[in-house]
């Protein structure tokens, strides 16, 4: 079996301890997460001392139905939604992955990627372990079970001492969950309780929707057992947290607490500050919907100009970025898009977005403009230009494809067909995040890896060695 775990995982990970109905509020909890992976979806269960699963390919409200969910008894539950590229896209790496250990039955959902996983692999298999995955995750569960320590979570905190990378992880076992986050914290991971319940999700919008309270991340470095006595906390690497900036540009919903932070509120603050580094001498302020929303918003009120919904989403649509074939995705963003002749007609237009990534969305919707009748489309892109691949778990294509990292921004803005362009600085960013450079994962924007990235991941990315 050909190890294809790759940089591309996309994940959204959620658990329940000691409460009734625990797979029917994975189910809503996964429901909340789906934007963070809609290609599979599972649920675990810990039911008199076994672990139950279902997973499918599939979107969670498909993939799941009252008669599935009976057949998830019991008080404790993981689930996970992910997305992964077309090589990677089976359901045998659909999670959470089972595993039977000498400590009982163990289930694992992971968000984030190892980068060091292909080596550990290869050296356990060596060693005669059967592998039943192709993803980087599993290497973690066969870790843990080949650990001597004399305790569980000693046993886990000796696997993630030994893996490298971003993760945010829920292993559930006999004694409950544990979550763990890596010690650079790269992905977000939140602790609620709800009705006296301990709850852990990837983004804090899955607790509105159960009616959980906030309480805090797991933070970087830390595992925290959850289980009927509430949380218990354990380090097992010391903290050097660098979260990653794309989290709050495009990736988690608006609406959730990210790194303890409101993702829309920064991303107003991203849109504010981009409009006083790139002012435009325009009519009306245009958002890409979703993803540029609220930077527009920040734009508008920063501007005083106006701010007008001149494209209209349908919202049936499956995202564009995924589609395969490059003649897909072109007709994608139609499919996707509509653009409002009302507002763009005669209109100098400020369109607002989060990032650019191969350009065609850009390209596409200021054409669409144009055609509507818009005079002029300047394009303002409320993150500094994508051009290094992610490693630790966010999609975006090899380095080859994104536009950014072979073209000059006025190459960019030619491609696209704007009349101009502006980008935010990366200074401009990290002021409006609030948090220095040193401490934040910029990979995508700067291509330096907070945490190293061994020679041959690159290399699979066709990377250009800098
Ligand atoms: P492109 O057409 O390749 O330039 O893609 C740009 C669009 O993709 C923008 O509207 C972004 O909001 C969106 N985008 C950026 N990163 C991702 C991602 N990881 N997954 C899906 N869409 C993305």
């Amino acid at each position: 079996m050909e190890f294809s775990g790759g940089f591309h995982d996309e994940c959204g990970v959620f658990g329940v301890c000691d409460s009734q109905d625990a797979a029917n509020l994975a189910y809503l909890g996964l429901y909340a997460l789906q934007h963070r992976g809609q290609e599979s979806a599972g649920i675990a269960t810990l039911e008199e001392g076994r672990i139950l699963v279902e997973r499918e390919m599939g979107y969670v409200a498909d993939v799941f139905d009252e008669a599935r969910l009976s057949r998830l008894p019991g008080r404790t539950a993981i689930g996970h939604v992910r997305y992964s590229t077309a090589g990677a896209s089976l359901l045998i790496n659909a999670q959470p992955i089972v595993f039977a250990t000498g400590r009982g039955p163990l289930a694992l959902a992971h968000n984030g990627n190892l980068v060091n996983a292909r080596k550990i692999r290869e050296g356990l298999e060596k060693s005669g372990a059967l592998f039943t995955t192709t993803s980087d995750s599993e290497v973690i569960l066969h870790l843990i079970a080949r650990s001597k320590a004399p305790t569980l979570v000693g046993a886990i905190a000796e696997a993630l001492q030994e893996v490298s990378g971003a993760y945010s992880l829920l292993i559930l076992s006999r004694e409950g969950i544990f979550a763990a986050r890596d010690p650079n914290g790269i992905r977000p991971l939140s602790l609620g309780i709800r009705e006296g319940s301990p709850v852990v999700a990837s983004e804090t919008c899955a607790f509105d929707l159960i009616e959980a309270r906030y309480e805090r991340d797991v933070e970087p470095g830390e595992i925290v057992r959850l289980s009927r006595e509430g949380f218990s906390s354990q380090r097992f690497a010391f903290p050097r947290f660098t979260p990653c900036v794309f989290e709050h540009v495009y990736f988690a919903r608006p609406d959730s607490l990210v790194f303890g932070k409101s993702v829309a509120a920064t991303r107003e603050a991203f849109g504010a500050r981009l409009a006083r580094e790139h002012p435009a001498p325009a009519d009306v302020v245009v958002p890409v919907p979703d993803s540029g929303m609220y930077a527009g918003l920040g734009y508008a009120r920063e501007s005083r100009l106006p701010f007008a919904l001149g494209l209209v989403r349908n919202h049936y649509v499956g995202r564009t970025f995924i589609e395969p074939k490059q003649s897909i995705r072109h007709f994608g963003v139609k499919v996707k898009l509509n653009p409002v002749r009302e507002v763009v007609t005669g209109k100098r237009i400020v369109l607002v977005d989060d990032s650019i990534v191969r350009g065609t969305t850009s390209r596409k919707i200021v054409r669409m403009l144009r055609e509507a009748g818009a005079s002029e489309v300047h394009v303002r892109i409320s993150s500094p230009p994508t051009m290094a691949s992610c490693h630790y778990g966010i999609d975006t294509p090899t380095r080859r494809e994104l536009i950014a990292s072979r073209q000059s921004v006025e190459e960019i803005r030619g491609y696209i067909e704007a009349d101009s362009l502006g980008y935010l600085s990366a200074e401009g960013m990290l002021e409006a995040f609030g948090r220095p450079a040193q401490s934040t994962c910029l990979a995508c924007f700067t291509g330096e890896y907070p945490i190293e990235v061994p020679e041959e991941e690159r290399e699979k990315e066709g990377a250009i060695a800098r």
